[in-house]
């Protein structure tokens, strides 16, 4: 539960905006320029459902419009409220800044519970929203471009994006007015797995760092840490899977909304998340114990904790008592400003949330390229490559015949040399790039100076000083 002293989720993201730009030179005015959500739209719509109208309540708020179009989710939840939303928007800001995707900010949320309806009734609730912000250019491929978010998936946007069409028959871009569309609709390979793969990389860069890791007090490599996981959806279900199956880490812990499931020696990711689809929930799960207190596993001993659910889950109820020495937040702002400060003064390495779940926005980048280009990625190339590929391998083979014994090619190696990149390697591959580049930017700024003690003020710092330079260019 939130602590009374608590501030709003806007105003941790604000207070936290302000500890780092007390460390910057920004001309007067334009700190706070920058802070403001530029504008926040509030629609209330009604839909005939059930045989009688309901009324929803939406929103979509732009934070900065330094680039556009500006880019942000459509979360459906009925926790959504105009404080949340702006907070979201904001991040949405400093995230692209920082993994240089060239987008303003801005965030989305409908005050609905998609279990409460069914399929042809959220279809209609979602047109019906895309409606209202479409004819107000709250979606556009060159103004704003909506995504997925808690509650909304590839089913929501492939609706917006046909809705957007049907409003806009002659527009040869329609389908870059949204991202996080299923493939056969205009969508991109690899970005389902986007967020969580991203806190894959985040994760693989920060242990190549011999004094990042020493600053956690952690050594060696991925493979054995004992990983908690709150949250199995899209992105918690996807960072702890690829980190136990490709990387070796120990998932100890996983907290969802019925209760947690801990095992010491390790859940099975898969069969937990096939047990929630047909259960509802982890109660029940053979294989561990569970427990109903849920939050009380964020407590246990681990080495890295993953919040990939709510905002505010650590805070100053129990950031005390929080023992990981490392947290990744694939969640936005699942820390509080008063808690970051606890946990800061504890020696927590906390990997931020603008930086460690900015993968989905990056692969949404790639996807709207791929939009505007009207072509996938690696179709022109990926033949030509191979083809000279075959070449070298064929040098090779009359090596391999002449030497005999003395030297032979490694198994595999041919036939994994010989393919070329398609789609989803080189959307993989972009990713990393761009988590390894924005993760240096980040600790250089965190080791190269006295003042800034922690990757989250470093973050801010790299992606306020983007933002600033884009409005000085505009001659703001
Ligand atoms: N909703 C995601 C986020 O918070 C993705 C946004 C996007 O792809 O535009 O970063």
């Amino acid at each position: 539960m939130k602590h009374l002293q608590e501030p709003t989720f806007r105003e941790s993201v604000d207070l936290m905006f302000n500890r780092a730009v007390a460390l910057m030179d920004l001309e007067p005015g334009l700190e706070e320029k920058i802070r403001v959500c530029n504008a926040t739209y509030t629609v209330r719509f009604g839909v005939r459902l059930r045989g009688k109208i309901h009324t929803f309540v939406g929103y979509r708020s732009v934070h900065s419009e330094h680039m556009e179009p500006v880019k942000g989710g459509i979360r459906y939840s009925l926790a959504v409220n105009q404080d949340e939303v702006e907070a979201l928007a904001a991040l949405m800001t400093y995230k692209c800044a920082l993994v240089e995707a060239p987008f303003g900010g801005s965030k989305g949320g409908l005050c609905v519970d998609p279990r409460d309806w069914d399929d042809v009734e959220l279809e209609r609730i979602t047109r019906r929203f895309a409606y209202e912000l479409a004819k107000r250019d709250l979606i556009h491929p060159s103004q704003n471009v909506p995504a997925p978010d808690m509650g909304t998936g590839e089913r929501e946007m492939a609706w917006i994006a046909d809705q957007y069409r049907r409003m806009n028959t002659t527009d040869i871009n329609a389908r870059a007015c949204v991202t996080g569309k299923p493939l056969n609709a205009g969508g991109i390979a690899g970005r389902v797995e986007a967020t969580g793969r991203g806190v894959q990389y985040a994760l693989r860069e920060f242990f190549r760092q011999e004094e990042d890791k020493a600053a956690a007090g952690l050594t060696g490599k991925l493979d054995g840490k004992r990983v908690i996981v709150q949250g199995l959806g899209n992105v918690g279900y996807h960072a702890a899977k690829f980190l136990s199956e490709e990387d070796g880490a120990r998932i100890t812990g996983i907290i969802e909304h019925d209760g947690a499931l801990y095992s010491d020696d390790g859940l099975d990711v898969d069969a937990v998340r096939a047990w929630i689809m047909k259960h509802g929930g982890v109660t029940g799960f053979p294989d561990a114990t569970h427990t109903a207190e849920g939050a009380a596993v964020l407590e246990h001993e681990c080495d890295i904790l993953i919040p990939a659910a709510l905002e505010a889950v650590i805070n100053m109820g129990n950031a005390d008592r929080i023992k990981a020495p490392l947290i990744i937040e694939a969640a936005n702002g699942p820390v509080t400003a008063g808690a970051d400060e606890v946990l800061r003064k504890k020696g927590t390495v906390i990997i931020p949330d603008m930086y460690a779940n900015a993968g989905g926005v990056t692969v949404s980048y790639f996807e709207w390229v791929k939009n505007l280009s009207h072509i996938r990625f690696g179709r022109m190339g990926r033949r030509q490559e191979e083809a000279r590929h075959e070449l070298i391998v064929r040098e090779l083979e009359k090596l391999d015949d002449h030497l005999g014994d003395a030297w032979t090619m490694s198994p595999n190696f041919k036939e994994q040399y010989l393919r070329g990149a398609g789609e989803l390697e080189l959307v993989r591959s972009g990713l990393d790039d761009t988590m390894r580049t924005a993760y240096q930017s980040m600790r250089e700024v965190w080791h190269g100076r006295d003042d800034v003690t922690d990757l989250r003020t470093a973050a801010y710092l790299v992606s306020i000083d983007k933002v600033a330079s884009s409005y000085r260019a505009l001659g703001l």
